[in-house]
């Protein structure tokens, strides 16, 4: 899009967000326009739609924040047709979605701001929205979905577990990437998770599952798995992966099971023969929260390239935690543990203008950590993320 027609719609779209509605009652217009229009598209959706809101919010604040950066929003919306196939969406629904959102913006936008000419950058945006959707889903190649059946649940902590599932055909996914499951109590409320290690060709795929209290799906996910339930897996997604330059030094930043992605990335690193310098903090709440650090010390002690220093919030442990002890500081190859904010902690270390960075974890996290790296120096393009859904 040109810069014109991209700042109308940035412009609309923040400028909507910003009426007392709420860009979740955008959101809803959309839905309800929709599902009046083509009914039967309601049945591909979860009863309550509060998470189908809010991850159109944020992936349209993605998506109008790079209408001048194609190359990094024509791969997500691609991925984003190909992940959609999941909930039957086929190329015939795309003309309603596109006339169902440009209806509801309109609807909630100020008279005197839609004007022709925005009322076409919006069209042009939607086009390019969903062109771009409709080929990623057509060109893949791949499933819409996988079945994967759970082989291992093991609870980590009382609101954490590692879940092994096997698919029932291989999947190629870049280490770092992140795909949507469904599992059989929760149905079509599908859930983000990203990886822990590199696909392989036995179709194994393990997850780090933390339940969010008042969650639909994640308490589920860690208190009721059982070996054998069947899971679907959608087509993977997302930007974070090993760079090809294996020069540039890398910071990874990853927060509680937002390590999953960057651990994915360290066991392939692990495995190639020549590596950039990496430097990742690990952080969490409590020492018990840093539950993958065994597999963190063994990487580093045997990758010369890997520093990984530990950070916590506090040093004590919760009350409900009984274990043997706190094993950070006898395990090889950690810095040592640092107490902290770790957004504060990491910048405290300098401004890392030399590194490509990567910051994983909840959506709080990764704003304020990405606030304080730029605040002590680092440039914004060298910090990537996962889309905030
Ligand atoms: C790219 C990506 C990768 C992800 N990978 C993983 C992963 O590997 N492991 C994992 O455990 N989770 C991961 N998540 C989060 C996961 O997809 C769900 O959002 C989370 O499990 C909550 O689902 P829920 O149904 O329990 O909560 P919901 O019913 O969807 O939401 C309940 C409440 O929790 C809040 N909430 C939702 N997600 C988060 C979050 N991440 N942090 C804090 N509060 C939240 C919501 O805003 C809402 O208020 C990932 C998310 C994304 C976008």
């Amino acid at each position: 899009m040109d810069s014109r027609a991209a700042a109308l719609v940035r412009t609309t779209f923040k400028a909507v967000a910003a009426e007392e509605a709420g860009p979740e009652e955008v959101a809803g217009s959309f839905f309800a326009i929709l599902f009046s229009a083509q009914p039967q598209l309601r049945e591909f959706f979860p009863a309550s739609l509060d998470t189908q809101r809010e991850r159109l919010v944020s992936a349209l604040a993605h998506v109008v924040d790079r209408l001048e950066e194609p190359d990094e929003l024509l791969p997500f919306l691609a991925q984003l047709g190909r992940d959609h196939r999941k909930f039957g969406i086929a190329p015939e629904h795309y003309p309603a979605v596109g006339k169902s959102l440009i209806t509801a913006v309109r609807a909630h936008a100020r008279t005197e701001l839609w004007t022709e000419e925005v009322e076409h950058a919006w069209q042009e945006c939607i086009t390019l929205i969903t062109r771009t959707m409709i080929v990623g889903a057509q060109d893949c190649g791949t499933p819409a979905v996988w079945t994967g059946t759970v082989v291992e649940h093991h609870r980590v902590l009382d609101d954490l577990a590692v879940v092994r599932v096997r698919l029932d055909q291989p999947m190629r996914y870049a280490a770092g990437q992140y795909l949507s499951v469904q599992v059989p109590s929760r149905l079509r409320m599908w859930r983000y998770l990203s990886p822990a290690g590199p696909s392989n060709a036995e179709g194994e795929i393990e997850f780090h599952v933390r339940a969010r209290t008042g969650g639909w799906v994640s308490p589920a996910l860690v208190g009721h798995t059982a070996v054998g339930d069947q899971w679907l897996l959608s087509a993977p997604m997302g930007g974070l992966g090993i760079p090809r330059n294996t020069r540039r030094k890398l910071l990874m930043i990853g927060y509680g099971t937002g390590i999953a992605p960057l651990r994915a990335q360290l066991v392939a690193m692990a495995r190639r023969r020549s590596n950039p310098r990496v430097h990742l903090f690990v952080g969490g709440h409590h020492p018990c929260d840093l539950y993958d650090l065994v597999t963190l010390s063994e990487l580093a002690a045997a990758n010369k390239w890997l520093t990984v220093t530990p950070i916590v919030e506090s040093e004590e442990n919760p009350w409900w935690y009984f274990d043997s002890g706190d094993p950070t500081p006898d395990l090889p190859g950690l810095d040592p543990r640092r107490t902290g904010q770790i957004g504060a902690v990491v910048a405290g270390y300098g401004p890392w203008a030399d590194r490509d960075v990567q910051i994983s974890g909840s959506p709080s996290m990764v704003q304020t950590t990405k606030f304080r790296l730029m605040a002590a120096g680092t440039p914004a393009v060298n910090i990537r993320h996962d889309p905030l859904f």
